[in-house]
């Protein structure tokens, strides 16, 4: 393979980073991400097979991706998935495997993940009432999801972020109680504004409970926020510490704050597709060259094609924004 030139775009972003979807199946069916009913899943032959994700890192870690985060869909739901970690532990140049995952599966799969090499883990909370939880999730499972976090806990997992989608009207509640709950746990709190990638193109601009109201809640309920030090500048979101105890409070702030000119990712879908933005509408095909017979070069080089086209920002808020025709569930979050 010649092609390994790291993977800097236009504007001189360097892309170390991928997040990998591993399936568009998912246990709960949030508003903000799925239909809820009659889903149309893609079939398993189309989803990239482990060693045809591996080939894929292996190619992406020559040109300097060095952190990978498994998400979905429900990452666990996708059978074996320690297996998955294990094999792209081995691969020389990754150096931080991350999950993202609702939780439910947690409590069953936190332990043989851990052993597989996973290094940290992200769990979806949206609400600790069963009420909200469910107008959200549409399903139950609050109780899974709260023993999915004991469970990362007590096999070793650190520095665990638990992450709310903020929803206006619906998750104001929420805010101070998620919070309190992370810190009594010790684990960081992040809150995500709502992003016009639901199924139902039902995303209104109103609904967005921005980072910076959020904050103002923490703070007459709690205490005092002081922003925090920002050792990685691609981290997408913006902490603050408690000034009266420990604490870290995220905000990933993508509507009312964007951080596309720091942004250091670029997805792999389930079924193979190459993004360079959770918002474009164009994607590149690595399963078309995986499974038919494409050079590690062809596919080094397909991934430069996709990262030059990388926009300069997402553009939600600008006239001529195009909502993807994809879900959040059919990228990968
Ligand atoms: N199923 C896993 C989970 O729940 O964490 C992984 C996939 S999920 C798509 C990844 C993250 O994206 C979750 O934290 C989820 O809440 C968030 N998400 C999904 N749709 C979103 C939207 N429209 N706006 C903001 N965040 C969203």
């Amino acid at each position: 393979m010649t092609a390994v030139a790291p993977l800097t775009d236009t504007l001189g972003r360097v892309h170390t980073n991928l997040r990998i979807s591993v399936t568009d199946r998912c246990n709960i069916r949030c508003f903000y991400c799925m239909p809820d009913e009659n889903v149309r899943f893609l079939p398993r032959r189309e989803i990239l097979t482990f060693e045809e994700i591996e080939r894929f890192v292996r190619v992406v870690a020559r040109m300097g991706v060095n952190k990978l985060r498994l998400t979905g869909g429900e990452p666990l739901v996708r059978a074996e998935l320690p297996k998955l970690v294990e094999r792209l532990a081995s691969i020389p140049g990754i150096h931080d495997i991350a999950l993202t995952t609702n939780g439910i599966l947690l409590e069953e799969q936190a332990q043989a993940l851990k052993d597989a090499g996973l290094d940290r883990i992200n769990i979806s909370l949206d609400a600790l009432t069963e009420e909200t939880f469910r107008k959200i999730a549409r399903r139950d499972g609050l109780d899974r999801v709260l023993a999915g976090i004991h469970a990362a806990k007590r096999v070793g997992f650190e520095k665990i972020r638990l992450n709310a989608v903020a929803i206006k009207g619906i998750t104001e509640p929420e805010v101070v109680p998620l919070t309190n709950f992370a810190r009594e746990h010790g684990m960081e709190m992040r809150f995500i504004e709502f992003m016009p990638l639901d199924a139902e193109n039902q995303w209104q601009h109103d609904q967005v409970l921005s980072g910076e109201e959020i904050r103002r809640l923490i703070e007459e309920a709690i205490g005092p926020l002081e922003p925090a030090a920002r050792p990685d500048p691609s981290q997408p979101a913006t902490d603050f510490h408690f000034t009266n105890g420990s604490g870290t409070i995220g905000f990933i702030n993508p509507v009312t704050q964007p951080f596309c000119e720091d942004c250091n990712r670029l997805r792999l879908t389930a079924e193979g597709k190459i993004r360079n933005c959770l918002f474009s509408t164009v994607e590149w095909d690595a399963r078309a060259l995986l499974r038919g017979g494409g050079k590690d070069d062809e596919i080094a080089q397909l991934v430069h094609d996709c990262i030059r086209a990388k926009k300069p920002g997402h553009g939600i808020d600008s006239s001529d924004f195009v909502k993807p025709e994809r879900a959040m569930y059919q990228i990968g979050g």
